[in-house]
């Protein structure tokens, strides 16, 4: 069902309330009471409530408790403070300290962050990548960061260059830059050791074959050759074989609970153009074979992994084990995504691919190029990656905590503004021209601008649409109108009104408005959920028209704003902005 916005924040309020209380846990019942209690008409819809409430109390009870502070502050002075845009008192210790680790030595610690060059980083990435940089200058160790690059079919100069950006962007400085790729022919040589100690084997079974033998638990008869045969093996790593007629797996345990031991492919045959490599290389390296070696060989102290990974870490520790080579200590997180903003790229690839998303950078995307032009700024990221701390915990956290940092560190350099959407002209009698100043912030020095405003005006549709003759609102910052008469001719909206007093006044409503005049064809790009449970939201890029105050011609791009009673924005260029957040 869809919630309307003051349901979906009543339960909010409810349920972080009821979290702070309750170590930061939350009690479904006690969420239902309070919202049934609240209302009359929440109470008789109770039934079809639930669910929801259910929801919401679930993702606040994932989320650490000084972000469920940061968030009810900001829903309660979203109410009192709407229109002057968010006042905001709350204080978030600005650095978050993770756990101490275990088995560190000041001076001693080695982390590395290993993406994959095989698309744009995203807000998971970002995670991995600030933790172990945490971790490295928490002990005054050494970063890495290393290309798991052994896959051609997947990889690209401009995904490399992607990495390097987002993280020169979100302020990671790596201390050592490489690629697995570098170490190729080291990883031929472990990989030839291995077979000939009898820790692997030249399988040439087709990939049916592997796969049916491997569900049942069988071993197939590539296996039992004698080690002595060494012939595969230099018919292997010698290029005599073509792409999927030879594959080297590890000799796990065809009968092991954990499928990840079943004897996993540690290298494959791929015709392909490598990025850095060229042509010269035909056998690639898993990443399950690359990744621990090169940890290790690369002083890896404590290696960070996500949860996903969990099968895996047996084949991670018995590959070290096998070759003699040196453990590092395994640490796992959580995975990060958020609700209806997948990472995965086999949701966005396709997307890309197909031209259904021009760039990586579009706003809808969870990548950090996307993040950047839709107007987070990278110590928000971080800030709110920190506050989640090391948990395991599966849920997703929503999409409102990260926002909620990202809020508090630009309000206060965010210039307040008007913008009309669907502008309709409204023509004030008995109103004198006169020129206003208006302050750019309400409570911080960013300067004043002035207005020269004459018997005209415009409002936003959604705002005309509501008025009739005899109402009164405010036009903010300015004066109260009375509603005087309101023409339609076709589907043109002209609404003739009169000055009705220069008193603030509680209560009539109070709205944005540009003069003209001072009017400037704008156009704000809304990104909305870009998947719709499994499905990919055709409406997922809305684009707001209308009329902005011809200051914003003043702001550079990247610039900040608030468009009061809309949200905060990114200014794109002259004459368009991408929404941030409300
Ligand atoms: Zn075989």
């Amino acid at each position: 069902m869809l919630l309307n916005q003051r349901l979906r924040d009543s339960i909010k309020a409810a349920t972080l309330q009821n979290a702070l209380e309750h170590d930061g846990k939350a009690k479904e019942d006690a969420v239902i009471g309070k919202i049934a209690a609240s209302s009359t008409e929440f109470r008789s819809n109770l039934k079809s409530i639930v669910p929801a409430i259910k929801e919401v109390v679930l993702e606040i009870n994932a989320l650490p408790q000084d972000v469920q502070k940061l968030l009810l502050e900001q829903l309660g002075s979203a109410g009192s403070s709407q229109h002057t845009g968010l006042t905001e008192k709350s204080h978030v210790a600005s650095s978050i300290p993770l756990p101490k680790l275990e088995n560190a030595t000041r001076g001693k610690v080695i982390t590395r962050f290993p993406p994959e060059p095989s698309g744009y980083p995203h807000i998971g990435h970002a995670k991995a990548a600030i933790i172990d940089e945490y971790y490295a200058r928490m002990y005054d160790g050494r970063f890495i960061l290393r290309f798991d690059d052994t896959n051609p079919l997947n990889e690209k100069l401009e995904y490399y260059e992607a990495f390097t950006l987002a993280l020169e962007w979100l302020n990671i400085r790596p201390d050592i830059i490489k690629n697995t790729s570098d170490d190729i022919e080291l990883l031929y040589d472990y990989g030839r050791k291995l077979v000939l100690n009898g820790d692997a084997y030249v399988c040439t079974c087709n990939q049916q074959k592997i796969h049916d033998l491997r569900s049942k638990g069988i071993e197939c008869d590539c296996r039992k050759r004698p080690t002595s045969d060494t012939r595969n093996i230099d018919n292997f790593f010698d290029g005599r074989f073509n792409q999927n007629e030879a594959i080297i797996r590890f000799k796990g345990s065809m009968a092991d609970q954990n499928t990840a031991m079943r004897d996993p492919t540690l290298f494959r045959i791929i015709n392909g153009h490598h990025p850095k490599l060229g042509d010269k290389y035909r056998i690639w390296p898993t990443y399950d074979f690359a990744a621990p070696i090169e940890d290790s060989l690369d002083g890896v102290s404590h290696a960070f992994r996500t949860k996903e990974y969990e099968l895996r870490n047996a084949l991670y520790f018995a590959i070290l084990e096998r070759l003699g080579l040196r453990k590092p200590n395994m640490i796992e997180f959580s995975r990060l995504e958020f609700n209806g903003l997948p990472v995965s790229k086999r949701k966005i690839k396709p997307l890309i691919e197909n031209d259904i998303i021009k760039s990586w950078d579009d706003p809808r995307l969870p990548t950090l190029a996307a993040m950047k032009r839709r107007g987070f700024i990278p110590g928000a990221i971080r800030r709110f990656v920190l506050s989640l701390g090391m948990t395991l915990a599966e849920t997703k956290p929503p999409f409102e905590s990260l926002e909620a940092f990202n809020r508090k560190l630009i309000e206060p350099e965010s210039i307040r503004l008007f913008f009309v959407k669907d502008p309709v002209e409204i023509m004030i009698q008995n109103s004198s021209a006169r020129e206003i100043r208006l302050k750019n912030h309400p409570n911080i020095d960013l300067g004043t601008r002035r207005i020269k405003v004459s018997d005209s005006i415009y409002i936003s549709k959604e705002d005309a649409i509501r008025l009739r003759a005899g109402n009164e609102v405010r036009l903010i910052e300015m004066y109260n109108i009375r509603i005087v008469e309101i023409k339609t001719e076709g589907t043109k909206l002209t609404i003739l009104a009169s000055w009705s007093g220069d008193n603030i006044r509680p209560d009539i409503p109070k709205i944005q408005w540009v003069a003209k005049n001072d009017d400037r064809q704008f156009e704000i790009l809304v990104p909305k959920e870009l998947y719709l449970g499994d499905i990919y939201n055709v409406n997922s890029l809305e684009v707001w028209k209308g009329l902005a105050e011809s200051y914003v011609t003043h702001l550079k791009p990247d610039s900040k704003v608030q468009f009061v009673r809309m949200g905060f924005c990114r200014i794109e260029g002259a004459n368009s902005a991408i929404f941030t957040h409300k």
